[in-house]
């Protein structure tokens, strides 16, 4: 029986811990704001950014909404994180992706002044992280370690294997165990033998976004198994979402010592690390 690494109570105690730096910070006279920009109305980003304004309320973060029109340009949006940029009240700019067809992401993702950059997307923030320079880690990979180390799992020595390579997930996850002395090895779509090289893991992370894709067959008896994905298979009758991830669950399960269940795994935590970014630029802007 596998160890159920249970995402939704490790956030709430690292959101706990945040509210309390928060609160410390606002009795030095010290206010943390994040400002959160949506441009047009896609319900998942909706979903998204009332979320991180809830955890903002929670944790004593303030919160300014910037809730744009579909047809923004891409100029007017330069324009407003420029502003953003520029005011010494505004600690973080978060800019919710994906963005309508006509805007370019990585222009806008690089006008984000790199000290402001809670997302952790900006090259610069990239860079500092492949070089371990100090600046904003991408929040998803960042959690992941914070669950794995909360859970008392130790990386240092251990064989891990990143399935994906995306720049959000599958690299600075990689960056990040290879920082915690992992031995890492990275795969993707053109990896030879993908099972041949997960099997090696004691540490499995997978970020592939596809549905129950890794089976027991791909996991190494006692692995501990971190599934990034997330994927909607329907409502229940109860009118539920039913969610899965990248791991077969029910067949990886009995032979992990630890894995992530979808939902309450990975998903809770990415919230939680980007409040910890905001915390974070406060002493990086110092
Ligand atoms: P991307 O689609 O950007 O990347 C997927 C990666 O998986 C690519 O590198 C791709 O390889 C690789 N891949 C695809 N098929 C295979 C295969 N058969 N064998 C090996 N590798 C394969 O996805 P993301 O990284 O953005 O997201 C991955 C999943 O995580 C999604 O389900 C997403 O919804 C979820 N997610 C969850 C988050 C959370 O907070 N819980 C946050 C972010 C993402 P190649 O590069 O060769 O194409």
């Amino acid at each position: 029986m596998a160890k159920i690494i249970d995402g939704k109570l490790i956030s709430k105690q690292i959101k706990d811990e945040l509210k309390e730096k928060v609160a410390a910070l606002r009795a030095e006279g010290k206010e943390i704001s994040l400002a959160v920009i949506q441009v047009g109305n896609d319900g998942a980003s909706s979903v998204y950014v009332g979320n991180k304004k809830k955890a903002c309320e929670y944790i004593g973060i303030k919160s300014l909404a910037y809730e744009l029109p579909e047809e923004t340009t891409e100029a007017e949006l330069l324009e407003l994180i420029g502003n953003l940029n520029n005011r010494a009240d505004v600690n973080g700019i978060l800019v919710q992706l994906p963005l309508p067809g006509h805007i370019d992401e990585d222009k806008v993702i690089k006008a984000i002044d790199p000290l402001k950059d809670v997302d952790g997307f900006h090259p610069q923030s990239v860079g500092a992280l492949s070089i371990g320079q100090k600046g904003f880690v991408s929040c998803t990979p960042a959690g992941i370690i914070e669950l794995i180390k909360r859970s008392g799992i130790d990386i240092s020595g251990k064989e891990c294997v990143v399935v994906g390579r995306s720049n959000i997930v599958g690299k600075p996850m990689a960056m990040l165990l290879l920082r915690e002395n992992g031995t890492v090895t990275v795969c993707h779509s053109r990896t030879a033998d993908l099972k041949a090289v997960t099997k090696r893991a004691d540490i499995l992370v997978v970020a592939i976004g596809k549905p129950k894709f890794i089976t027991g067959e791909y996991v190494k008896d006692g692995a501990v198994v971190i599934d990034v994905g997330i994927h909607r298979m329907g409502v229940s009758e109860s009118g539920k979402a039913i969610l899965c991830g990248d791991v077969d669950y029910d067949d990886v399960e009995p032979i992990a010592s630890a894995i992530t269940p979808v939902p309450g795994g990975v998903g809770p935590m990415t919230i939680a690390m980007l409040m910890n970014n905001c915390v974070e630029s406060v002493e990086l802007q110092k």
